[in-house]
């Protein structure tokens, strides 16, 4: 006798300082046998409020954590698991819902008989639920500031590439580009073609209609060079005031002369509206340059462009030049 009373003594000590409250349900009569007295006071109800029978604990069980409870005890009834463990909400006294763990297991379970004493502990999980709330929350914040870092970066990198008149890259992007696709057309053998295209006359429609009509000529002829252009594979952009140039990678002579052509007849069949009532006629005149063997650099390229530009300024405007014969 005195050895159970100890034994008592030690289980009671045990419960006590890891916080477990022990519990019976009888699964026949559904009858709470013994336990949860600590959880109830907890929870703020007196000694004649604590379950008599497993449906009071699921009428005070959170709606939402039911379905999973019901579940779990089902899967340890039909032997799927080792031990019945389950997280769920008890609604307080006050109204508030607190958290709380079940570990669990039938005794005697023997043969074809499933057992019907449902023996375990219940333990309160609210600091560590709201700890991985707390860490959700914090996550999921991190989460946004780094999306929103990325896109404040896309921007930069969109504004620090882009020129703000015309939208098209900018031309220090254009002779990063340019480098690297150099560099890519050596080592792979590639083709690659540049156009430098420059706006004939232009002074003149700043002198005579003003800047403003003068950027608006600007914003069509880029308009018309990037519609005119394969989109993610060539480069246009604007490298000097109405001077304008465009990287093609994989691209001949032939292909390059062409196209420069089609562009230069496109600026020149569409009038620009340079204001509600007046449109005007624009030229543009174009150099064509390939990646020749003497070319040590994409600068080197740029030079022959910019000499066959100077020859179609020559030849009259309005006119496409390639390589000196
Ligand atoms: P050419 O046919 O020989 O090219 O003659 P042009 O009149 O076009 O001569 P040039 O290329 O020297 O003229 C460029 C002019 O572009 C000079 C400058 O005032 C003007 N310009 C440069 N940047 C801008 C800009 O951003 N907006 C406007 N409206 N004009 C600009
Ligand atoms: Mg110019
Ligand atoms: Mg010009």
């Amino acid at each position: 006798m005195e050895e159970e009373a100890l034994y008592r003594r030690r289980l009671d000590l045990a419960l006590e300082c890891s916080g477990l409250d022990l519990w019976e349900n009888d699964l026949l009569t559904g009858e709470v046998i013994f336990g949860l007295d600590r959880v109830f006071s907890d929870l703020g109800y007196d000694k004649s409020e604590s379950a008599g029978y497993v449906d009071d604990i699921f009428s005070l069980m959170h709606p939402d954590d039911k379905p999973a409870v019901e579940q779990a005890i089902a899967d340890h009834l039909a032997a799927k698991t080792e031990r019945y463990y389950s997280e769920f909400r008890i609604r307080a006294k006050s109204g508030a819902w607190a958290w709380y763990a079940n570990y669990g297991k039938i005794l005697d379970r023997e043969g074809d008989d499933p057992g019907h004493r449902f023996c375990g502990v219940c333990f309160n999980l609210d600091v560590k639920k709201r700890q991985e709330e707390e860490l959700q929350g914090l996550n999921a914040k991190l989460r946004e500031q780094n999306a929103l870092l990325e896109r404040m970066n896309a921007e930069l990198h969109a504004l620090a590439t882009s020129d703000s008149l015309t939208g098209l890259r900018n031309r220090r992007y254009l002779l990063k580009t340019g480098e690297d696709e150099f560099a890519r057309a050596r080592r792979l053998k590639h083709e690659l073609a540049l156009l430098l295209i420059d706006i004939d006359w232009f002074k003149r429609v700043n002198d005579t209609l003003g800047h403003v009509a003068g950027d608006e000529v600007i914003r069509a002829v880029a308009r018309r060079c990037s519609d005119g252009t394969r989109a993610h594979v060539d480069t246009v952009g604007r490298i000097g005031g109405e001077e304008f140039a465009i990287l093609l990678p994989t691209v001949g002579l032939a292909e390059a002369l062409e196209l420069a052509d089609r562009l230069r007849l496109e600026v020149a069949r569409q009038p620009v509206a340079v204001t509600a009532e007046q449109s005007i006629n624009v030229t543009i005149s174009t150099g064509v340059a390939i990646l020749a063997p003497e070319c040590q650099s994409f600068h080197d390229l740029m030079l022959l462009s910019d000499r066959a530009l100077y020859r179609a300024k020559n030849a009259g405007r309005n006119t496409v030049c390639g390589p000196a014969a």
